[in-house]
């Protein structure tokens, strides 16, 4: 056998880089191992990528170009070649470019793509700002809040220090073991988010890391904490005042740090007086006394870390909720420091030259994007359009009609997409849509008149930097030839770009290409695909140095050259400039009424282990993990309501209705349910109207438009009410 050493990416779907190794035989892929040598995940793998021979070889792959015979909504397809549907597509764009503005193209993709960048320069180039990410989700409720109020009040990217930009990992002698981790609303030993490893915190653990858990749900690392904190689903920003109220009250802050780095520390210590620790425990439903000793146990800890996930993007009120939690590793100096949050690595400038092969928008153009003008706050956070104002355009005409959109492995209303019936129809209205993916999906079903087959990752060359906190950059290296006719996303890209905007594209080949991004490493593509994994220097107390600031003066990279626990920005774009707690829209203190017809506090959106959001449900074997979509009820609550382990229940608010299939735990507070999300069943009929059962199931159903926070992010995907009960045909 032959062994091709790589970095695991896109398709199928993953944040991360875990270095791989695939074992070919016969010019097939027979098997996938983690690289022992890899200093990212040390030889483990997920389930996702062991199973990755049955993705690749998997019946149901998308092989051939295909263009829709008869109406849409008919799934009835016919095989082109690649020259066909490239022309196609460039004409029709083309020809909306022409009649209705470039902007009436949009460019979508979905969550945690190494094609981000060619898809960006695709629409860049072709002259439409509106790029759709996560797709579309409303109020770019995963991880660009968290990145967003991070960039605004502490001028840059901070994550948990588990030794990961030191290539001898846990050897290194700079690094510290962190001596607490708070894991906030999320469980990285299953999702593995943003460049961030579960097996890291066990390894830390392993030396002699503590855990403080918030969760709902009792998790695989609640069950290992010191302390575990079952909040309400929605209550988090509440909780961080609390626990900043006894941290400030006790004098337990570290006021050198105070004094010398951050702004506002008086205006935030009046703020959380607001929240004592007895009204933060009737918010939250966490007893008062397991409040008050994390808020101990965090801040004389130290070092301490903070390990967060999409729960606190996915309320409504985001924004105050992570500004509240960056004020914690704030006012206990547990910034920048071994062990701490650390400011991740610059990574040789990479992001930098990303940017630079995007390119940038005119003024006009941004004038232009979907949604402009509405959020101040937008201008500093993120340059891709909002999902719900993209809805409200695509059903309206205003401000100007969309006519064309290029979906590339996004699954639109059968996966991340709240108000997902409304979000179906507004994609109906396009007239000329092209969706690239490894399988047919109701989304191709629904909308395409065009599938391109996009290669999996062991198909094809690639860039590997994994994302949000990413610590190397290495390559995805070609092992197999695809299968059929199958095209990386980056070489379809590269192909459809040259015929659009020769100019933007001038690389023969997606190498070349490759070779421009990797500048600043001062290698080629082939020289660091023969070095392997590449890290950049590393240094702590960054802020000292004048590491962080253009200027090169100490500090950090905000207005104020100080973090921010009294944002500067934030008043700029009339925002209040402190952290706060809101309650959800619907819940059972905001809107007693709906909740005596709808009692259960509904909370989704957590990752399984087998499957990335609505990818994977036709590989066996991560199948058969999860064959049903579950929802998570407490044995009390399910037995007053007839229901036993394994029924088909609905869930049903004011907005709409699904069936999964009820598991019982003791682990879920009897009046929270937790659902999941991205269900449809590629065995059924993709035709109109099922689309692969993409209504069945489909969670988003309960949960409506309107509702993104003020500052334009954040939506609650976490706390919303409904009620279950019995469906009557269990079959
Ligand atoms: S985390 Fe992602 S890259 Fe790593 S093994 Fe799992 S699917 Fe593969």
């Amino acid at each position: 056998m032959k062994v091709v050493r790589s970095v695991a990416r896109t398709g199928p779907g993953c944040h991360n880089g875990c270095g791989v190794l695939l074992y070919i035989k016969n010019e097939t892929l027979v098997k996938v191992k983690g690289d022992p040598d890899s200093p990212f995940n040390q030889g483990r793998l997920c389930p996702r990528c062991l199973a990755l021979p049955e993705v690749v070889y998997h019946p149901d792959r998308l092989k051939h170009p295909l263009k829709r015979v008869g109406k849409k909504g008919g799934d009835e397809w016919e095989r082109m070649g690649w020259e066909e549907a490239f022309d196609t597509i460039a004409r029709r764009f083309d020809e909306i470019r022409t009649h209705n503005g470039p902007e009436s193209v949009i460019f979508c993709q979905g969550t945690g793509r190494d094609i981000r960048p060619y898809l960006m320069k695709l629409a860049y180039s072709f002259g439409s700002p509106n790029v759709i990410s996560f797709g579309p989700l409303h109020g770019h409720a995963c991880h660009v809040p968290k990145a967003m109020t991070m960039g605004v009040t502490t001028g840059g990217y901070e994550v948990a220090d588990c030794s990961q930009f030191f290539p001898d990992r846990y050897e290194n002698p700079n690094w510290e073991v962190p001596k607490c981790i708070m894991v906030w609303g999320c469980e990285p030993t299953v999702s593995n988010p943003d460049g961030f490893m579960g097996h890291w915190l066990l390894e830390c653990m392993k030396r002699g890391s503590e855990l403080i858990v918030i969760d709902p749900r009792k998790t695989f690392l609640a069950r290992r904490a010191r302390n575990w904190m079952q909040i309400r689903p929605g209550t988090d920003g509440a909780l961080a005042l609390g626990m900043l109220n006894v941290i400030i009250n006790e004098n337990l802050y570290d006021k050198g740090f105070v004094r010398e780095w951050t702004h506002g520390f008086d205006k935030l210590k009046k703020r959380v007086q607001e929240y004592p620790p007895e009204r933060v425990s009737e918010i939250t439903w966490i007893p008062e006394e397991k409040i008050v000793h994390a808020a101990r146990m965090y801040a004389t800890s130290k070092p301490a870390a903070i390990q967060w996930g999409v729960a606190v993007d996915q309320t409504r009120e985001c924004i105050p909720a992570i500004h509240a939690i960056i004020a914690l590793r704030s006012v206990t100096g547990n910034m920048d420091i071994p062990g701490g949050n650390v400011v991740k690595s610059r990574l040789f400038d990479l992001n930098k030259a990303m940017d630079k092969y995007i390119g940038t928008l005119t003024d006009e153009q941004e004038r232009k994007k979907i949604g402009a003008g509405m959020y101040p706050l937008h201008a500093y956070g993120y340059p891709e359009a909002p999902g719900a104002e993209l809805t409200e355009q695509l059903l309206s005409d205003r401000p100007y009609s969309l006519k064309g959109a290029w979906i590339q492995t996004t699954n639109t209303f059968a996966c991340g997409a709240a108000d997902s019936k409304r979000v179906y129809e507004g994609f109906r209205r396009l007239d000329f849509v092209v969706v690239v993916d490894l399988f047919m999906t109701p989304t191709a079903a629904a909308f395409a008149d065009i599938v391109l087959p996009a290669a999996t990752y062991p198909e094809r060359d690639g860039v590997g930097i994994p994302a949000g906190g990413a610590s190397f950059v290495g390559t995805t290296n070609k092992a197999i030839e695809p299968v059929g006719d199958c095209k990386s996303d980056m070489e379809i890209n590269l192909e459809l770009g040259k015929r659009l905007n020769p100019q933007a594209w001038p690389w023969k080949n997606v190498r070349e290409m490759y070779n421009t991004m990797l500048e600043p490493t001062g290698m080629t593509f082939e020289e660091l695909r023969e070095k392997g994994y590449l890290y950049d220097d590393f240094d702590y107390k960054k802020y000292e140095k004048g590491l962080l600031r253009p200027d090169g003066k100490p500090g950090f990279d905000t207005p104020t050259g100080k973090i921010e626990l009294y944002s500067t920005i934030f008043e700029k774009c009339g925002l209040d400039p402190l952290p706060y707690f809101e309650e959800p829209p619907e819940s059972p203190v905001s809107t007693p009424e709906i909740a005596k017809e709808y009692p259960l506090v509904l909370t989704t959106g957590a990752k399984t282990r087998g499957f990335f959001h609505s990818e994977h449900r036709q590989i066996r074997t991560l199948r058969r993990m999860n064959p049903d979509p579950i929802t998570e009820i407490h044995p009390e609550t399910a037995d007053s309501l007839g229901i036993k382990d394994g029924d088909w229940i609905y869930l049903e608010n004011r907005y709409g209705r699904c069936r999964q299939k009820a598991k019982l735990t003791e682990g879920i507070h009897p009046r929270v349910v937790h659902a999941q999300h991205g269900w449809w069943f590629p065995e059924k009929s993709g035709s109109e109207p099922g689309l692969f059962g993409a209504w069945e199931s489909n969670i988003n159903l309960l949960l409506p438009g309107g509702w993104t926070g003020r500052a334009g992010f954040g939506y609650p995907f976490k706390a919303q009410m409904c009620r279950v009960y019995m469906v009557e045909d269990q079959r």
